[in-house]
């Protein structure tokens, strides 16, 4: 079928599962009962994509209160008492990061649970999101291996065995999420996409990155202010993700300043069209999803098309959220309908 649709990861969380509307917010109970919660918040988040007609469905992220933290929870070698403040994505903004203290290890599964809850309740295909190595490596602090790049690939090596046991829970998707990808386009040629593909080595099922500008949060559209009338950081690092071992290549399109016709440089990749702005609260029609697929498929072979949502979801108002999700699935048919 054309024009499959997906989301990006995120959605928000219901106000009973943790304080509404914010990032980081932190969690409304604790316990054996904040766990079952979360397993609730999942098979929610599941059934919400479900009934709005979204083809390849996560698990919403339910169960992790930031997409970088709620995996490093999990590492041993990483100390979260001792956390210093450090500017992430090239000083865009502070944040309390946890210090990496000694050897990188997992304690054991990271997200099993929410896994095998929404496997066992969906019949769609599932994809299921992991932080990428380099995006990690930019949100803690080392005080152990000296080497940015050295970390990074510590990180993979963990990512890599939390995937191949998510494949084997019956994952269909594992999406690394790469926000770094846009900050450090030097160091993505040299090692960022080859830590990626360490991360996604050996899985039998699809991977995908998802690459972004970050959420609509103010200090990412202060940033965005800064990055001039035509976003192109992505001429730089898109040949060498074509040439990557990774499948599916997620972008945001909808009111973005990336030029569409950078999408043509990820050849042999699936492209995951960002169709839905989350940094927008006005809800896009139909008609307006159809055109930036419709834009897309002039760079991207229409067989290689996933609808998909610019970025997480996670910091919107539900009712906002649960409309766009049924306008990228209504968009979609129409896009199918028109160019199929
Ligand atoms: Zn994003």
């Amino acid at each position: 079928m054309l024009f499959e649709t997906t989301i990006a990861g995120s959605l928000p969380k219901p106000s009973w599962l943790a304080e509404p509307e914010k990032l980081w917010a932190p969690w409304r109970l604790a316990g054996a009962e904040l766990e079952a919660a979360k397993i609730d918040a999942t098979l929610l988040a599941v059934k919400l994509q479900e009934d709005a007609g979204i083809d390849i469905v996560t698990a919403g992220e339910q169960a992790r209160q930031h997409f970088v933290h709620g995996f490093l929870e999990r590492v041993e070698g990483i100390d979260f008492q001792n956390r210093v403040e450090m500017g992430i994505r090239n000083d865009r903004y502070k944040a309390m990061v946890p210090t990496v203290t000694g050897p990188l290890k997992l304690k054991g599964r990271v997200h099993a649970a929410e896994a095998k809850a929404a496997r066992a309740h969906t019949k769609r295909r599932l994809k299921f999101t992991l932080p990428g190595p380099m995006t990690i490596a930019d949100t803690v602090a080392d005080r152990h291996y000296g080497d940015q790049k050295t970390m990074a690939f510590a990180f993979a090596d963990l990512l890599n065995e939390e995937a191949r046991a998510l494949a084997r829970d019956g994952i269909d998707v594992i999406q690394f999420d790469e926000p770094a990808f846009n900050v450090f386009m030097d160091q993505v040629n040299v090692w960022g996409i080859a830590a990626l593909e360490r991360a996604a080595a050996g899985l039998a099922c699809r991977t995908a990155v998802h690459i972004c500008y970050g959420y609509g949060i103010k200090a990412n559209i202060d940033w965005k202010e800064t990055l001039g009338a035509e976003w192109r950081q992505y001429e730089a690092i898109f040949p060498a993700l074509a040439a990557s071992r990774i499948d599916q290549v997620s972008v945001e399109c909808r009111n973005s300043k990336v030029p569409i016709g950078l999408l043509g440089l990820l050849k042999g990749k699936d492209v995951l069209v960002g169709a839905i702005d989350v940094a927008s609260d006005e809800i896009e029609t139909p008609e307006d999803v159809a055109a930036t697929i419709e834009a897309a498929m002039q760079h991207v072979p229409k067989e290689r098309i996933v609808a998909c949502t610019n970025c997480g979801m996670a910091p919107m108002r539900r009712d906002i959220a649960e409309a766009k999700l049924v306008a990228l699935a209504e968009g979609a048919a129409l896009a199918r309908k028109r160019f199929g």
